[in-house]
């Protein structure tokens, strides 16, 4: 990705979706003062072309849209290492998977990401669980690409380390309502 900031007041579209952005994180990017503690901490920082120090500064100077473009926002693993050592008290980990949510609402997230977001989230809705098998099987479906990974699943499923049937939870009706409730919240499969 190009790292070069092409500086532009922000519009009055882009704050609006960063004050949005920045009330269901629960945080405010103001507050960081770029010390760079977070993307020290980082374990995922080496493979993002934004780390978390520039994703916040991105935020900052009102460039939201080249953050929600950032692949870093998929590359986050949601460890909480960012937030917990900010001395600032901003939750990054927090704003990351607000941005996920807005880039896929949005449109903005890469398809392949979106695909396999949704099977996984179709495959717990379903099941209460991931569901190895028909989670490649849609997201390979999907994707047009239907003969990947079967070089790798085939011996996998012999072995009995994949299941070739999906197992199912007891509780899949409470599974339902968390989903029910997160759709109402503004969440979608
Ligand atoms: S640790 Fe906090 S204050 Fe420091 S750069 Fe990261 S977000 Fe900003
Ligand atoms: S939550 Fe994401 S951005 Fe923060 S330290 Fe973990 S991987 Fe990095």
């Amino acid at each position: 990705m190009d790292l070069a900031i092409k500086l532009s007041p922000a519009t009055e579209d882009q704050k609006t979706l960063l004050a949005k952005v920045e009330k269901e994180a629960g945080t405010s990017v103001n507050l960081c003062y770029q010390c760079g503690k977070c993307t020290a901490g980082c374990p995922a920082a080496f493979a993002m072309d934004y780390p978390p120090r520039q994703v916040i500064r991105l935020l900052q100077l009102g460039m939201i849209e080249q953050a929600l473009q950032a692949e870093s926002i998929w590359i986050c693993a949601s460890c909480e290492t960012c937030s917990a050592r900010c001395p600032r008290g901003v939750d990054i980990a927090s704003l990351m998977d607000t941005m996920r949510r807005q880039a896929l609402k949005q449109g903005k997230a890469d398809k392949r990401v979106a695909a396999f977001n949704k099977a996984f989230l179709s495959n717990v809705k379903n099941f209460g669980k991931t569901y190895e098998a028909g989670l490649l099987l849609r997201y390979n479906l999907t994707t047009g690409q239907l003969f990947k990974d079967m070089e790798l699943g085939l011996p996998m499923m012999i072995r009995g380390k994949v299941g070739v049937l999906p197992e199912r939870i007891k509780a899949r009706e409470e599974m339902k309502k968390i989903f029910e409730r997160a759709e109402k919240l503004g969440g979608d499969e």
